[in-house]
């Protein structure tokens, strides 16, 4: 069997009897046998769910009944989102007995679309890092370049589909962990808008920007993705009430005429000189497929990252306070309370995770509440307004998801600071609670991916899409 599953193509592979959905599970697990020892993608596989679903869904065949979207399709997960009866760690030792007693929403529904579970990915502890070498269980590496970082945090999940070991993928983007690691793995990936998709049962980490996506081999396989865990959802009540649209029709659409529209601040200093030829040829195409292309300004970029850091770490510091060794997961015994507290975080968290805590709760404090968190909150407010002041202009932006490709392990561990910055062009879309994908757009060195980042509006993701769709029809990873 060839390394190119598509969504589409084990569809009409099951529903011909070509293929057993049990067979493809096996096949998926033979390939993760094979390559999971080097790559370290997978942290649990969950072989007894995975079967038992093929074996529904291949009843379903024989008795002739109508196919469900996703029927036989494998799926990985990332490890921060709940999977009932399969160990959840978060990449962390805090949780690495773990086991959630119900599924994630966005689970649930794949579940229920057909789809077979085969295990759960290697993240970022928490879902804090962009090399996923913050992971308590090891970094994974980049298939396209194993001595490379798959990046982060979503790494896991963008490697087994990049290498082959699923069809497609669920991840988590906070500040560019979907978008990020698809375009250092050189695989589409894509963050709804907030709200877009039910947060219900995803472990959080910073919950006004955590979001979940799918990573997969092509667009259309994205569209179909969304189009499941869309929509909303009780048990979450950001989660909107907005219609979900028909994503793979409206993929289809012709993008004649469209205008899209180029952050002048997107292409400043810092970035590599290959990422920017080779972005700035994926701009060129949209223009040869009948796009207008605008220069624009989102004058608040440059506060983007340090406000995201802000935010992101004072709702961690929060969000991470129940792991106290009293509720969940890891207990160290202490001669008291505080020192069983102390013990159990000191030992169950690893070094990135203790920084954020301390930042976060050092920017929340009394004393500094206004200057940093209050501050950080009215320029969110200015990032956001900058993208719907450029959507009053243009019907989509379109960036490098990255300023860098996927660097080497372990060349940028020593230097926190040197690690955020390589978020810079993800965050500010994460702020703004709107849609984005990553897709590729050629290789620099021969071997390592470029993603190109496309926004939308709030709830603009079928323009996404459409965009994405006829920029990878029309050639555009092979730039
Ligand atoms: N790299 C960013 C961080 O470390 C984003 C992480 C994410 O999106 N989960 O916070």
């Amino acid at each position: 069997m060839t390394i190119s599953w598509t969504i589409e193509g084990v569809r009409e592979a099951v529903a011909a009897k070509k293929v057993s959905a049990r067979e493809l599970a096996g096949e998926f697990y033979k390939r993760i046998e094979a390559r999971n020892a080097e790559l370290n993608a997978f942290l649990t596989l969950s072989p007894e769910r995975a079967y038992a679903q093929a074996q529904r869904i291949d009843a379903m065949v024989a008795a002739g009944k109508p196919l469900p979207p996703l029927a036989g399709v494998p799926l990985a997960i990332k490890d921060v989102i709940s999977t009932r009866g399969i160990r959840t760690t978060c990449g962390s030792k805090i949780l690495e007995k773990y086991v959630p007693p119900y599924d994630a929403t966005a689970v649930e529904r794949l579940e229920k679309a057909g789809a077979v579970i085969l295990g759960k990915t290697n993240c970022d502890e928490f879902a804090m890092g962009s090399s996923n070498e913050n992971s308590a269980y090891g970094p994974v590496r980049n298939p396209e370049a194993t001595d490379h970082v798959p990046g982060g945090s979503s790494g896991g999940s963008a490697a087994a589909v990049a290498a082959g070991l699923a069809v497609a993928a669920l991840g988590t983007d906070t500040g560019g962990s979907i978008r990020q690691p698809g375009a250092f793995c050189g695989v589409p990936a894509m963050m709804g808008s907030y709200g877009r998709v039910s947060r219900y049962g995803l472990i959080a980490f910073a919950s006004s920007l955590d979001r979940i996506g799918p990573f997969a081999r092509n667009v259309k396989d994205i569209a179909s993705v969304l189009q499941i865990i869309s929509g909303r959802d009780a048990q979450d009540s950001t989660s909107t009430a907005a219609p979900v649209p028909d994503y793979g029709a409206e993929t289809e659409k012709p993008v004649k005429g469209l205008r899209i529209g180029i952050p002048t601040e997107y292409f400043g200093a810092g970035m590599d000189e290959g990422v920017r030829k080779k972005v700035e040829a994926g701009i060129e195409l949209f223009k040869k497929l009948g796009c207008k292309l605008l220069d624009i300004h989102m004058p608040h970029t440059d506060y983007a990252i340090a406000t995201y850091y802000i935010i992101a770490t004072a709702e961690a510091s929060s969000n991470l306070a129940r792991y106290d060794g009293v509720r969940y997961g890891l207990r160290v015994e202490g001669d008291s309370l505080l020192s069983m507290y102390r013990k159990t975080r000191g030992a169950g968290f690893g070094a990135e995770v203790k920084r954020r805590i301390m930042l976060g709760t050092y920017v929340l404090s009394a004393g500094y509440y206004d200057d940093y968190y209050l501050k950080g909150q009215k320029v969110r407010a200015l990032i956001a307004q900058d993208f719907r002041d450029a959507f009053t202009k243009v019907d989509a932006i379109v960036t490098p998801t990255s300023p860098v490709p996927a660097f080497r392990l372990g060349e940028r561990t020593n230097d926190p600071l040197q690690m955020y910055l390589a978020d810079i062009y993800t965050v500010t879309g994460s702020l703004a609670g709107v849609p984005g994908i990553s897709i590729p757009c050629g290789k620099v060195c021969g071997k390592l991916p470029v993603g190109l980042q496309i926004f939308g509006p709030a709830f603009g993701e079928a323009r996404v899409l459409q965009l994405a769709h006829a920029f990878e029809r029309a050639g555009g990873a092979d730039l």
